[in-house]
């Protein structure tokens, strides 16, 4: 048991009063679901308590946890990894079918499937993936204002400071999550504004310079990015497809946007570990050509990585690529959270898989022939990968080749 009284702790108050407020901006009488694992508990009562303040509906928990997890990899049936819960999925797929708000919040032990037979894994990740295609499709899609927020869970904390004893571990993540999510700031809400008008400035010039390609070089990588016909700079606050405008994450330090998915040419080489599925890989060395990585390697995990490029024919395409000054706050942190909701925002990345068909001019509208058709990628998979570092420069560059600064070492070129 924790010594840590959580119920006493303003910042945990406070992220989740800007998780209610900035993050999923509940609306009066909207209804929210929420999803966390159990330890998460302390969090999840004050955000109902901040959600019914602001006049929600009904606020509707629910819980996992990790021993319900392992006890089915230790005991049960083989057939049982052929099964998802299909009518939960249906459920909410529902419940955002009649305008229910969401939020997740995120503190598993990132390991906690490590030590299982891969093969059960794998099953059971692609029954999960089968299931909540309902799920999957309305959020990116972005039917519903919804927001993931973190809980400093004692396993992942232990992953994260392995050499400080339980207590102190979650104590120095919880740390890391509240600086990471601006809520150390006497104002998070409005630190958050400042925070978005500041990535807005990034998206709108971005958006004005409409650039056809991005050309990554230093370090080891020489990778050219044609971005996706009518393709959108997307970043912090947007607007979803119920007029709701959310931060679907806290923190967030990215812009991003849709690359071409058969126009990616050229080498790239990952800049800090990916955590996956309890496997990490490090040192991912790629080949593209015409959009398709034609060549893989890592130092450690290869297996798990080439595997994955192997879940269908859109897991060897880009789905994302996203710019992250290297002198951003989680950068400059130096820690290493085996999460994509922070990693992600510690470098540049780019994802392979799903693309985001919001990241389109008028993207709500389109349909997935036109998605295809523009460029976006399509896949059962989106993992993100860093590739920016400070030695890493981008060029934009126009319809006729013009280049355009971006990025030097690791920095957006100018200020804006
Ligand atoms: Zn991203
Ligand atoms: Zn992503």
């Amino acid at each position: 048991m924790t010594k840590i009284n959580w119920d006493e702790s303003a910042e945990l108050d406070k992220l989740a009063e800007l998780s209610i407020k900035t993050g999923v901006a509940l609306q009066p009488g909207q209804d929210l679901i929420i999803t966390a694992p159990i330890e998460a508990a302390p969090l999840v009562r004050k955000l109902a308590q901040h959600a019914y303040k602001a006049g929600a509906g009904i606020v509707t928990p629910f819980y996992t946890d990790p021993e319900v997890v392992l006890a089915r990899y230790k005991h049960a049936d083989k057939t049982s990894f052929e099964k998802a819960t299909d009518w939960l999925f249906d459920g909410m797929a529902n419940a955002f079918d009649t305008n229910t708000a969401r939020l997740a919040v995120v503190g598993d032990d990132p390991m906690l499937l490590a030590e299982q037979n891969p093969e059960d894994v794998g099953q059971a990740n692609k029954a999960i993936s089968k299931a909540s295609s309902s799920v999957r499709e309305r959020i990116t899609r972005f039917d519903v204002n919804w927001n993931i927020i973190a809980w400093p869970g004692t396993q992942w904390a232990k992953r994260v400071f392995p050499d400080l004893s339980d207590e102190d571990a979650q104590i120095a993540l919880a740390d890391a999550i509240f600086e990471a999510s601006r809520v150390t700031m006497l104002d998070p809400i409005s630190a958050w504004d400042e925070h978005n008008n500041r990535l807005r400035r990034r998206t709108n010039w971005l958006n004005t310079q409409n650039f056809a390609a991005l050309h990554f070089y230093g370090d080891g990588t020489d990778l050219m990015v044609g971005l996706a016909q009518d393709h959108e700079w997307m970043g912090g606050a947007s607007v979803a497809r119920n007029g709701v405008t959310c931060n679907p994450n806290i923190p967030t330090e990215e812009v991003f946007t849709t690359p071409h998915a058969t126009n990616v040419n050229g080498h790239v080489k990952s800049t800090k570990p990916l955590s996956h599925q309890g496997t990490l890989i490090e040192d991912i060395s790629v080949t593209f050509k015409d959009g398709v990585i034609t060549d893989a390697s890592a130092s450690k995990g290869e297996e798990v990585f080439l595997k994955l490029l192997d879940t269908d024919e859109g897991a060897r395409r880009l789905g994302e690529v996203a710019l992250v000054p290297h002198g951003s706050p989680i950068s400059q942190s130096g820690l290493l959270f085996y999460n994509t909701l922070f990693d992600e925002n510690a470098a540049c990345h780019i994802a392979l898989g799903q693309c985001y068909s919001k990241c389109f001019k008028n993207g709500s509208e389109l349909s997935q022939e036109e998605v295809v058709a523009r460029g976006g990628n399509s896949s059962m998979i989106h993992v993100d990968w860093m590739i920016g570092s400070g030695a890493i420069n981008i060029d934009g560059l126009d319809a006729t080749g013009n280049t355009t600064p971006v990025f030097r070492n690791g920095e957006w070129d100018s200020e804006l």
